[in-house]
């Protein structure tokens, strides 16, 4: 089951002002990598069965998603967590804000406060 977890980083706007901020992510255990990793194996495949349907298209569909279930699903399961948000007062706005990432998001990185639009830098 993937586990919640949390750590503390550093935000940093305009390269002087600093606050501490909390980062949010899922850990991913040997047994969730390799279900997530069968399951986006199995919808390819899944894909690739259905558009056997499919006059004229099949002949690249097919063997498309056949050997891009594989690739993908490697891809899936080496993923061990997965960045979800960042709460943080900004140091610019004084706001308190929650920062969303992508899942492959992880610090050190800049982005920007959702509030006031100001880039920031946040590192470990
Ligand atoms: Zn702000």
């Amino acid at each position: 089951m993937p586990t919640a977890d949390s750590c503390a980083l550093k935000v940093t706007a305009h390269q002087t002002k600093t606050r501490e901020g909390v980062f949010h992510f899922t850990r991913f255990s040997s047994t969730d990598r390799t279900a997530r990793a069968l399951k986006v194996l199995g919808i390819c495949w899944l894909i690739a069965a259905v558009t056997v349907l499919i006059p004229l298209a099949h002949f690249v569909l097919v063997p498309g998603f056949f050997i891009a279930g594989p690739v993908m699903a490697l891809m899936r399961y080496k993923v061990d967590k997965a960045a979800d948000k960042v709460a943080v007062q900004c140091p610019v706005c004084e706001k308190n804000v929650e920062i969303k990432m992508e899942a492959s998001d992880w610090p050190p990185m800049y982005t920007y406060c959702p509030e006031c639009n100001t880039g920031v830098e946040l590192s470990e």
